[in-house]
């Protein structure tokens, strides 16, 4: 439908009539103005021949009409005059038998001879000079002195004819016309009048209805307008007068211009009147044909060519009216047509996806066999690498020779047989389309598909990458700690299948801080990239190797069936991490802890291996480091411990279960206790004598390190006063603080409290913190500190050396002592290494006028080396471990 609109045969039409109304108005007109304008013109041709016809119709009709009377007054009048001429010889014999036989005159005789005409039709009268009747041929008797025509003889010396008005005859009460001569005596004085009556209906009785009609006229109109006789139809008058002159001129002719037959001034009808004056008598001889009888055929002529006009003109109206509203349809649907194409070639270049209009072409038995390119946008063609000019109407198996191998053509072609929607993301490997990744989806539409291709080249680079991100450690490459759990979970599956075990080991570099602090997270991150490499090196392509953060990382070593992995491996992947190795122009070396735990032998599941082979490696840790452990289930019985260490620790203080050792500070200068530390304990009646160590770090984590603070704080303080009191000595007693009781708001009010309650001197209190303690918001405990130090307790910086602590810092907070950590002091003065650390930080400090203790001193050889480098203070087992009060009271 897209494409080939034009070709559709229902437009055929439409585009017909407007390619021609085109060609004519030079395209600014439609068929749907056309039309009405042609059915107009049509309808004006009707009509203007109907009207024609009409025309000519009437005026045949009236020259038949006028050719009729003219035939008819001709015949009429000659009837007429016939007549007249037997009437006025009677009358000339009569008189001249007057004449002759004066005062004697029989008309009998005159009859016997012949002379005068039937007296059925013709009554002759004689009258004498006073009106009396001496002489009938009907028995006539009786007097016409007192009549019209008797009176018009007796005063007129004129021998002319008198033609009376039809009068009535009293002796047989009908009208009769008087035609009168005058009688003479031989001296010319009046003698008498000779009459001849005749009914007036003899000279209308020539009316035939064949010739006449119904409604014409045959009539005798005398020259002073009146009527003798008047026949119009079948009614007979007399007597009417009329206008003579406009009687006997009605003449017509429509040639002539006139458009109506006139009307007979006597009885108001249209006729075509034709009238003669008679010749030598004052009468006229009328004939009239009526208009309506004469023009009847015409009419009906006339009535059935409107009909026909009227119903051509209804049937035009319609067709046109049907053929106009069609016309108009389509040409709004083909405007919207337009519209749509124009939207969808809009759409189409604005779209970023190419798209292909693609139509089916088949063979005989209807099954495809290729595919035609319709249409495409400037997508298409930058996907392609070509102009569109080129593109259409190309074949798709042309095009793309491997169309049939690579799977598109079976694909194009099932979405038009089954008009299913496809959708596909294909790695491009053909030379014929550009862009690395693309995806398609695949429309039917009628007889084709239309496909939408997008170049998602960069979105899967980014997804890719994402993915990457998301398994994978940054710094190092590395699997990270998700991905780790898919892959172990992965070879677990693959190892419980064939039987072979697996190991989880964990590694975590011994002080790799330290590395960091010294040398700067830059130097730190190499370091840790070296480690990652050299671990990936000491392991199989099959193995995983991993980093959780920070100096943590773990390997899946996966064996075979009779393969126990050897303490030797492990001990190889130790020796290649610890490898010296040179940074910044320095040998450095690290050592590292492993945990190992074993597949199917200690945990079928990922993360609980992962955490059994944690637990081993803090074991390593606890056993001075540089070592590996394998999981043993004693690890896991400490967890289950710690468990129960979370679950009853609340109780320890209701239960009166916790206790406090001391253990002495040994001043190295006098060599006197000058100090001592409180260090907690538990007391737990079925685990016996639980170490801080297992505790303290629950106790941070519930959140019920500040009750246990708060007693710390009060039963050292009420120690320390009670010792002073009973005079034993006057010592200053340190108390270790936890990061969370150092973010309580109201920490001094509570060292505060536990002063005023017990009377102790707050020169008599230490307060030990570590440093990252400090750390996590310097200018807050730089605040916190000064508040401390005004109450006029010590301050001590615990475990020093181990934090990430600059020393710049150290100028800032107001301290007084610093703890060198055990960890330092235990390796010398054998670890050079150490040994340079522990003479630098007690340098550091009495440059900062610190105070040094140095902690976990077992030896006479760190005594001795301590002693030298002038450390002020120690602490550790070879004085003393930390005692029960009563022990202390001893020492
Ligand atoms: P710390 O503050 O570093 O305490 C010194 C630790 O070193 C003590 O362990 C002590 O017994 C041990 N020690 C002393 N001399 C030697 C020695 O010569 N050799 C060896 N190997 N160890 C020695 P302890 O009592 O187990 O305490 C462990 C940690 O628990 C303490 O480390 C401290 O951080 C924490 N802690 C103890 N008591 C409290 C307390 O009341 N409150 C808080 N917040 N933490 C406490
Ligand atoms: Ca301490
Ligand atoms: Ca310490």
């Amino acid at each position: 439908m897209l494409w080939h609109s034009d070709r559709n045969l229902d437009m055929n039409g439409y585009a017909l009539i407007n390619n021609a109304a085109n060609r004519w108005f030079g395209g600014k007109l439609n068929a749907t103005v056309l039309l009405p304008l042609f059915a107009a013109l049509l309808l004006l041709v009707i009509w203007l021949g109907t009207l024609h016809l009409i025309g000519v119709e009437r005026r045949n009709a009236e020259r038949a009409a006028i050719e009729s009377s003219a035939d008819l007054i001709r015949t009429y009048e000659a009837q007429v005059i016939r007549n007249l001429a037997v009437i006025e010889q009677t009358l000339k014999v009569v008189r001249y038998a007057h004449d002759v036989k004066e005062n004697d005159l029989s008309l009998s005789v005159l009859t016997e001879r012949g002379l005068l005409p039937s007296s059925i039709i013709f009554s002759v009268d004689v009258a004498d000079a006073d009106g009396g009747i001496v002489s009938s041929n009907r028995q006539n008797a009786g007097n016409i002195a007192d009549q019209a025509h008797f009176r018009a003889h007796e005063g007129n010396v004129n021998d002319s004819l008198f033609v009376s008005k039809a009068v009535l005859n009293p002796a047989t009460s009908e009208r009769e016309l008087h035609f009168s001569r005058r009688l003479n005596r031989s001296d010319g004085a009046f003698a008498g009048v000779v009459v001849v009556s005749v009914d007036p209906a003899y000279f209308t009785s020539s009316y035939e209805h064949s010739t006449l009609g119904r409604n014409g006229v045959l009539a005798l109109l005398g020259t002073d307008g009146v009527f003798r006789a008047l026949r119009t139809g079948d009614r007979l008058s007399f007597g009417g007068s009329v206008d003579y002159p406009a009687a006997t001129q009605s003449d017509f002719s429509s040639d002539s211009g006139q458009r109506q037959v006139p009307v007979n001034p006597w009885d108001g009808v249209r006729r075509f009147t034709k009238a003669r004056q008679l010749h030598g008598f004052p009468l006229a001889a009328i004939i009239g044909l009526s208009a309506e009888e004469q023009l009847g055929n015409y009419y009906r002529t006339c009535n059935k060519y409107l009909w026909q006009a009227s119903l051509a003109s209804v049937f035009l109206l319609l067709v046109f009216g049907v053929l106009t509203r069609l016309s108009w349809l389509l040409s709004r649907s083909q405007r919207r047509i337009q519209a749509d194409q124009a939207r969808y070639y809009a759409a189409a270049e604005a779209s970023l996806d190419a798209f292909f209009v693609l139509r089916c072409v088949r063979d005989q038995r209807g099954m495809i066999v290729d595919f035609e390119l319709m249409d495409t946008n400037s997508r298409g063609e930058k996907l392609l690498g070509r102009p569109k000019a080129e593109l259409l109407g190309a074949s798709l198996v042309e095009f793309d020779p491997q169309c049939r191998e690579n799977g598109l053509f079976a694909h194009l072609a099932d979405v038009a047989d089954s008009g299913k929607v496809h959708e596909v993301e294909w790695k491009n490997r053909s030379g014929s389309l550009n862009g690395e990744w693309l995806y398609r989806q695949v429309v039917r539409i009628e007889d084709g598909v239309i496909a939408i291709v997008r170049d998602i080249s960069e979105r899967k680079r980014l997804q890719m990458q994402i993915e990457y991100q998301a398994t994978h450690d940054t710094l190092t490459g590395l699997a990270n700690r998700r991905f780790l759990q898919d892959r172990l979970a992965q070879s677990i599956a693959y190892a419980s299948r064939y039987g072979h075990p697996l190991w989880v080991a964990f590694i975590d570099l011994d002080r790799f801080k330290f590395i960091n602090d010294s040398l700067g997270h830059k130097v730190g991150d190499t370091f840790l990239r070296i480690i990652a490499e050299r671990l990936q090196s000491a392991v199989r392509a099959t193995d995983i190797v991993a980093r959780l953060g920070g100096d943590e990382f773990v390997l899946v070593l996966s064996g075979n069936d009779d393969d126990d992995l050897p303490s030797n491996n492990i001990q190889r992947i130790m020796d290649v991490v610890t490898q010296p190795l040179d940074l910044d122009g320095k040998d450095f070396s690290v050592t590292c802890s492993i945990g190992v735990a074993n597949y199917p032998a200690d945990a079928d599941r990922p993360e609980t291996l992962i955490e059994y082979a944690d637990m081993a490696m803090y074991r390593a840790k606890e056993t001075g480091r540089n070592n590996f452990q394998f999981f043993t289930a004693t690890m896991n019985e400490r967890l289950n411990e710690r468990l129960r260490i979370e679950q009853e620790l609340h109780q320890a203080i209701e239960r009166n279960e916790l206790v406090l050792h001391y253990q002495p500070r040994v001043d190295l200068r006098g060599g006197e206790i000058t100090g001592m530390e409180a260090l907690i304990r538990w007391q737990h009646p079925e685990l016996g004598m639980v170490p801080p160590i297992r505790f303290i770090g629950v106790a941070e984590e519930t959140g019920l390190i500040v009750p246990i603070g708060d007693w710390v704080f009060r039963t050292a303080c009420a120690q320390n006063k009670a010792w002073q009191d009973a005079g034993l000595c006057h010592l200053r007693v340190s108390i270790n603080l936890s990061a969370r009781q150092f973010a309580q708001p109201d920490l001094l009010q509570t060292i505060k409290d536990a002063l005023r309650e017990t009377g102790l001197e707050a020169r008599y209190l230490e307060i030990e913190l570590t440093e990252s303690l400090m750390m996590s918001d310097v200018e807050n405990a730089i605040h916190i500190l000064q508040a401390l130090k005004e109450l006029g307790v010590y301050l001590s910086i615990d475990d020093f050396g181990t934090g990430y602590s600059s020393l710049a810092y150290l100028k800032r907070f107001p301290i007084d002592v610093l703890k060198i950590d055990r960890s330092f002091v235990s390796d010398i003065p054998a670890n050079a290494n150490d040994a340079a650390i522990t003479s630098s930080i007690i340098a550091l400090a009495h440059s900062l006028e610190l105070e040094v203790v140095a902690e976990g001193v077992e030896t006479a050889e760190q005594l001795a080396f301590l002693q030298q480098r002038n450390c002020d203070v120690v602490q550790g087992y070879y004085f003393s471990r930390p005692v029960p009060v009563t022990d202390f009271e001893i020492l």
